[in-house]
């Protein structure tokens, strides 16, 4: 029975880390993958397929945009979806090739396998048809098994018509319409760029406003855009029933619990994930998951059983690639006493790729509203910005908080092109607690789109009466 320092259960983005992170400190590291491929979510499925699509649907709608201006372009009736695909696929086979890459370089030893504990120090890894390949024990087991999307029993899903954020882009035709259940960022990046391609979207939105947790002139702005885009969102409703049509093509149609009728070539169902913990055995190790399948930690990652860590998205909130990887790294640092640079969570900067992107860091107006924290904001305009102009990227805001009398940074939300970027500027001064004086002084690149900063800055100091 092979002995490591570690075991994970798990190859995505927290399972590699925790790997890596072991090996470079010469720890015997195993990696269990019941997938055929490693890099879960990040690579196959999610982050960098979603995010490849998003580019190759801005290109399209870059360029349909273009003739507006009287640029002659030459562009196919229809684009079909082998055409994007093979654009997806070239990406993740080139970053499955750099993180396979890596561990080897690093010697991480990859059992291909669903694994599910024996006892508190073996894995068993267990095939498709159910027999066990290998057993293996660790003095650590880290638990990176992810998360699924949620299948609920009355959605019918056929991988043709009806498709989960898994299966939506192994379709096999370019919709004309879809119908988008669930507006969570997956569901509200997914509508934006199938409607920049064209295709009628509906967002079916289980709340009232779009994405609540935004600061809402930022969600305003968005949802405006997207309505400019063609996604049209029904807010506060659900679905009832969800039916196939058959036909050439085949449809789907969805009644709503307030009635409407919406029918559509695709169905995406992206309302909540499931925690990939119900295969692991874990009684066997006194564990219990919660009805989402997410498992409890301390704040060194632990469970209640402290050699058994548990990282990534099968914890739970924030579930982002940037926050599993280093949870994976941090686990092992608690595990084996390295000592290591600690990042900092109070300044964690959030994006949402949706078409314009959205990225913020720190407090919204409403929080610091509630809080009863007197503020001043500070805006710079994509439309009075030079970059936007020349880009013909007008449509956006970058909206600073400042605490008062102090003008210390609270809070920066973007939406507008390159959000997701933008925001680790308003991120590094919130890190330094820098204050509007300090953003209006540093002096940035002309022209960019980063100097809204100083443009919001010198607003919010003119509001506050200060002259600079
Ligand atoms: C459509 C979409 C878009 C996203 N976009 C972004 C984004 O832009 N930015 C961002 O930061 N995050 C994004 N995410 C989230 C991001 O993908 C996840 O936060 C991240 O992948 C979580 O990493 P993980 O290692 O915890 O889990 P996963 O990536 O889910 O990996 C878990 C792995 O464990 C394996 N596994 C499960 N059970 C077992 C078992 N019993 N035995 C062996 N192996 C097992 C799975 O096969 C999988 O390979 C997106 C997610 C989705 C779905």
């Amino acid at each position: 029975m092979p002995h490591f320092d570690v075991v994970i259960i798990g190859g995505g983005p927290a399972g590699e880390r925790a790997a890596i992170q072991a090996a470079r400190h010469r720890r015997r590291s195993a990696i269990v993958e019941r997938a055929h491929v490693i890099g879960g979510t990040r690579i196959n499925w999610g982050t960098i397929p979603s995010k490849t699509l998003r580019e190759s649907a801005m290109y399209v709608h870059g360029l349909k945009k273009s003739s507006l201006y009287g640029i002659r372009i030459e562009f196919p009736d229809e684009i079909t979806i082998a055409d994007f695909m093979t654009r997806e696929r070239a990406v993740v086979q080139q970053e499955l090739e750099l993180a396979t890459r890596a561990l080897d370089r690093y010697q991480v030893q990859v059992f291909r396998g669903a694994g599910r504990f024996v006892d508190a120090h073996t894995v068993a890894v267990h095939g498709a048809d159910g027999r066990t390949r290998a057993q293996l024990t660790g003095d650590v087991v880290v638990i990176a098994t992810g998360t699924r999307p949620a299948r609920p029993a009355d959605v019918p899903f056929d991988g043709r018509t009806v498709v989960d954020s898994d299966t939506i882009l192994a379709v096999p035709r370019m919709p004309r319409s879809m119908i988008v259940l669930g507006a969570g960022v997956i569901g509200v990046e997914y509508a934006s760029i199938f409607a920049a391609l064209g295709i009628d979207v509906t967002l079916v939105d289980t709340r009232d406003q779009l994405l609540p947790y935004l600061d809402r002139e930022i969600a305003q702005i968005l949802e405006t855009e997207l309505r400019r885009l063609g996604v049209v969102r029904i807010p506060d409703d659900h679905y009832r029933t969800i039916e196939q049509v058959e036909g050439d093509p085949p449809s789907v149609r969805v009644t709503t619990r307030k009635g409407s009728q919406l029918e559509a070539d695709l169905l995406l169902y992206s309302v909540g994930r499931q925690g990939n913990t119900d295969d692991l055995a874990l009684e066997t190790v006194g564990l219990a998951a919660n009805d989402r399948g997410l498992l409890e930690v301390n704040e060194f990652y632990q469970t209640a059983v402290p050699h058994l860590y548990a990282v990534g998205d099968v914890i739970g909130y924030p579930a982002l690639a940037s926050t599993s990887m280093e949870q994976g790294r941090q686990a092992i640092r608690h595990a084996f006493g390295i000592p290591g640079l600690k990042s900092r969570t109070e300044t964690l900067p959030f994006a949402i790729y949706a078409i314009p992107e959205v990225g913020y860091v720190g407090e919204t107006e409403e929080q610091l509203r509630d809080a009863g924290v007197p503020y001043v904001a500070g805006r710079g305009r994509y439309d009075l910005n030079a970059r936007g102009q020349i880009t013909g990227l007008t449509g956006g805001l970058l909206k600073l908080l400042f605490e008062k009398p102090s003008m210390r940074l609270r809070g920066a939300h973007i939406v507008g092109h390159t959000a997701s970027e933008l925001v680790h500027i308003g991120q590094a001064f919130l890190s330094k607690q820098a204050a509007a004086q300090d953003i209006a002084e540093t002096l940035f690149n002309y022209p960019t789109f980063s100097d809204m900063y100083r443009h919001a800055a010198l607003e919010a100091l003119a509001k506050a009466g200060t002259r600079a």
